[in-house]
């Protein structure tokens, strides 16, 4: 970003929910929290502020925008020949981590639908996010608050990061999922889930049952987001997969520079940062919702390899396992028993 460019940021919390929504009035960038990573937000009619998003984050062109919205009734302002399937769904899972894509109308802007003729909408369950969209009264278009290619943040302390480069900052502390949204496409024949988040494809199968998720080439993906690496900290990740006791011998012999993210029930002792057990409770949600941070910690801490132990792809294990691969790039290490 150029040194003229650097803007100067209102910090703001739920007391300043005016003042939050003001900025955004007034066509500038604003970053909330939501029920599953910050967004940064503009108003969605104005090509000028929807630019500042992507200046914001060096984001491509061609990665769409989601519009958030308040609840169901906005969305036929948006979009059209919405399925009878769509309105189910916004019964079933909003407000929560569903943005479904949908055939767009004119009037959104081609900066927001990246030139597809598609447009994505959720409507966010987090209390503050719920409460500034009211009070903006016009859908948000908001991408996550990273710079591209980035962990998504989750919590206050990753937002900081952003001082300077958006006109404010809507503190609400840590997100809940922690994981992006669940995209489903709807403006095809065949349901596509093209990224998987908290509602998973089991539960979407219950009113679409032939939803199949996208597993193509990254390179063919009809969600340009998929193509772009992605939630990818400094430091090489690798999956690792293979019993406790491979993982454990493998632990015990790596280098001072590697850390590495498992499940609780391994009982490893810990060493600084080193080994981080992952989910306290057992929980594939706790896992979830920290893995971002997690990531993001590593890399303050200077770690050079981060190895995350494969979880089950049940729930929102589903979900955890593709940022998981994408962070990886897709590098797996399987651990032979020794
Ligand atoms: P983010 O909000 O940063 O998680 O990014 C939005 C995600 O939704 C990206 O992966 C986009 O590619 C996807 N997305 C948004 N709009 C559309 C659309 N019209 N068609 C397909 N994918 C979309
Ligand atoms: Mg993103």
């Amino acid at each position: 970003m150029d040194e003229e460019n650097i803007l100067i940021t209102k910090i703001l919390r739920k007391e300043n929910l005016q003042e939050a929504a003001d900025i955004l009035l007034r066509g500038d960038t604003l970053i909330f929290p939501t029920e599953t990573v910050y967004g940064l937000g503009a108003r969605f009619d104005s090509d000028e502020a929807l630019q500042k998003v992507f200046r914001a984050k060096g984001r491509p062109a061609d990665n769409p925008l989601i519009l958030h919205v308040a609840n169901a009734s906005w969305v036929e302002q948006l979009a059209q020949d919405i399925p009878p399937q769509a309105f189910e769904l916004m019964e079933a899972f909003w407000p929560g981590p569903l943005s479904l894509v949908l055939k767009k109308k004119d009037h959104v802007s081609s900066l927001i639908s990246a030139g597809l003729s598609s447009v994505a909408v959720r409507c966010p369950s987090h209390e503050l996010a719920h409460q500034l969209i009211q009070a903006v009264g016009l859908p948000v278009a908001a991408p996550s608050a990273n710079p591209s290619g980035r962990p998504s943040p989750t919590r206050e302390i990753d937002v900081m990061e952003m001082v300077g480069k958006v006109a404010g900052i809507l503190l609400g502390g840590d997100c809940e999922v922690g994981l992006e949204s669940t995209v489903l496409d709807l403006s095809t024949d065949v349901p596509l889930v093209l990224r998987p988040g908290a509602v998973t494809t089991q539960q979407l199968r219950r009113f679409l049952p032939d939803v199949r998720r996208y597993e193509g080439d990254p390179e063919g993906a009809p969600s340009p987001g998929l193509r772009h690496r992605h939630y990818a900290p400094d430091a090489q990740v690798t999956m690792l997969r293979g019993s406790d006791r491979a993982l454990k011998t493998f632990i015990a012999s790596a280098p001072k520079t590697s850390c590495f993210l498992l499940p609780s029930r391994l009982d490893i002792a810990f060493d600084g940062v080193r080994t981080i057990a992952f989910t306290p409770q057992g929980l594939l949600e706790e896992a979830a919702a920290r893995l971002y941070a997690l990531l993001r910690d590593a890399d303050k801490a200077g770690m050079k390899e981060i190895y995350i132990a494969e979880f089950p792809l049940e729930g929102i294990g589903e979900a955890l396992m593709d940022r998981v691969l994408r962070a990886a790039q897709y590098n797996i290490l399987t651990l032979e028993e020794i």
